[in-house]
């Protein structure tokens, strides 16, 4: 499946159709993680850049454009299209994706695949948005359309970039909206990859804009432009703040946001271990626990509280370090060096707080941001470890005793993304699920995330919901027609 001679083929910023320098001529450097090796580098945008994106998109969105005036169902084909040559060229996008952000070949394909699901979904709905007829008081006929927001930003990060961009791309073409679209500093090629690919089916001139950038230029000039009506975020709790205050101040501009989570799966002792131990493995440590949704609180119930953590440990120190080329890798790099770091001093943090290491607790080497899956147990709610956002491979194993406790222990935490729960007991997962402040809730597995099910959070988790029929509605106002009879 590798292909090394894949070259990064698009370096540039795309605005209207066309790959362009940056305003400033300025450029920065893209690094593969397995080896700290600079791959290229890609043009930097800035706010002028992001000025000539906005212009772009609402000249694509002006009343008598080709855009404006497709019909849904024809946008919906070009978004087929789209999906179909994504897939098409499924081998040199994983490529690209896995060399810019460290994950394995078959995780990138797994990736696009998903993807492309996402986008025939949505080109599906092109032609499916409508409102309803009202039985209004009165001398009226009364109807809603539901009408494209406008211009949408959008900022995605750098854990599933094909697939975050899908999430975006999706509902927002299939609403009719135009789109500035920023992929995360650290992976900026596949978005690139997808625009060239978005011209090749036909979408119009400033349909889709790409600008490649820092979270504090482009980023900032997204989330504060005022001819922007909706930014939609992926990232940190902490940047979603930003952007909200940034729509506050300039235009109100929509906000959706998909933030950070500390997870809760709790395991009873009615469930089978060995199959807890595999849902509790896989419910973290893929894409090296860099998913929003891990579930990263493992609660697991007194009785089998030890031999969890012993199979557990186990399972985790069975693995193989490789680069994201080795088809027997399981495990590599983490994207950059900022979160190598965050990671090992929330692993030292852990030690220091007296948690126990089971597996791993170390990185691998110095080549690259390797670090072993890692496993504690005799981890206390208390700990920073329980309580902050890692975005890598630790698992947290904590005991509780009864249902009532692990509810509330649950609840104790600003996030509220995902929630599990593995038991027999119709009765206990019922009340776990009515009471366990989560927007996705998994009930015996794990991430069963399709492009059906919204998904979104609760509290700091953000607001707003991707996917499913509940996506769309990020992007369209409402509009009440009343005619007098
Ligand atoms: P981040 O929130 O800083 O970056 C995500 C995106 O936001 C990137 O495109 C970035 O360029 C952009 N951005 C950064 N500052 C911005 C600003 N001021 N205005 C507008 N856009 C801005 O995330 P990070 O620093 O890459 O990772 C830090 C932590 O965020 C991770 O350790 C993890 O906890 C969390 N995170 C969560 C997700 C998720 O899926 N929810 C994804 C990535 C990171």
């Amino acid at each position: 499946m590798a292909n090394s001679n894949v070259e990064p083929l698009y370096n540039q910023i795309f605005i209207n159709n066309t790959f362009v320098n940056s305003v400033s001529g300025k450029k920065f450097p893209t690094f593969n993680p397995a080896n700290k090796k600079k791959i290229t580098d890609v043009a930097e945008g800035d706010k002028a850049d992001i000025d000539l994106a906005v212009n772009a998109a609402k000249a694509a969105f002006q009343p008598d454009s080709e855009w404006r005036t497709m019909d849904a169902s024809v946008r919906g084909q070009l978004m087929y299209k789209l999906a179909e040559l994504i897939d098409e060229h499924k081998n040199d996008l994983a490529y690209l994706e896995s060399l810019d952000c460290g994950k394995p070949l078959r995780d990138s394909v797994s990736d696009i695949r998903s993807s492309v699901s996402v986008l025939k979904y949505y080109a599906g709905y092109a032609d499916k948005i409508h409102g309803k007829t009202i039985p209004s008081d009165g001398p009226y006929v009364s109807f809603t359309k539901l009408q494209p927001i406008g211009i949408v930003g959008q900022i995605i990060p750098w854990n599933y970039p094909i697939l975050m961009m899908s999430w975006k791309l999706g509902p927002a073409l299939a609403t009719g909206c135009t789109i500035v679209l920023k992929p995360a500093e650290q992976t900026s090629l596949t978005a690139l990859y997808i625009a060239a690919l978005s011209k090749e089916v036909g979408f119009p001139d400033g349909v889709v804009n790409v600008i490649p950038g820092y979270g504090i230029t482009v980023g900032q000039a997204i989330s504060s432009h005022p001819d922007i009506n909706k930014v939609a975020f992926t990232g940190s709790t902490e940047v979603g703040k930003l952007i909200m205050a940034e729509a506050a101040k300039s235009n109100l501009k929509r906000v959706s946001l998909e933030l950070g989570g500390k997870s809760p799966l709790v395991i009873f002792d009615d469930f089978d271990v060995d199959e807890a131990v595999k849902i509790a493995h896989d419910a973290l440590f893929p894409n090296m626990g860099q998913s929003c949704c891990s579930g990263t609180r493992t609660f697991v119930q007194e009785g089998i509280y030890n031999e969890f953590v012993k199979k557990a440990a186990k399972l985790a120190s069975e693995k193989k370090v490789g680069d994201q080329f080795d088809p027997d890798t399981t495990i590599w790099p983490l994207v950059d060096e900022k979160q190598y770091n965050k990671v090992l001093s929330l692993i030292e943090s852990g030690i220091k707080e007296g948690a126990k290491v089971e597996a791993g607790g170390s990185k691998v080497g110095d080549t690259g941001y390797f670090v072993y899956p890692t496993v504690f147990s005799n981890v206390t709610d208390d700990m920073r470890i329980a309580k902050e956002e890692i975005f890598g491979p630790v698992q947290q194993i904590i005991k509780f005793k009864t249902l009532d406790e692990v509810i509330k222990r649950a609840n104790n935490t600003n996030y509220g993304l995902a929630a599990g729960v593995l038991t027999k007991d119709l009765s206990i997962a019922l009340k776990y699920m009515e009471n366990v402040n989560a927007g996705s809730m998994w009930i015996n597995c794990y991430n069963a995330i399709t492009p059906q099910n919204p998904f979104g959070g609760f509290n700091q988790s953000g607001f707003g919901r991707e996917l499913g029929e509940a996506g769309l509605h990020n992007y369209l106002e409402i509009k009440t027609v009343s005619i007098k009879k």
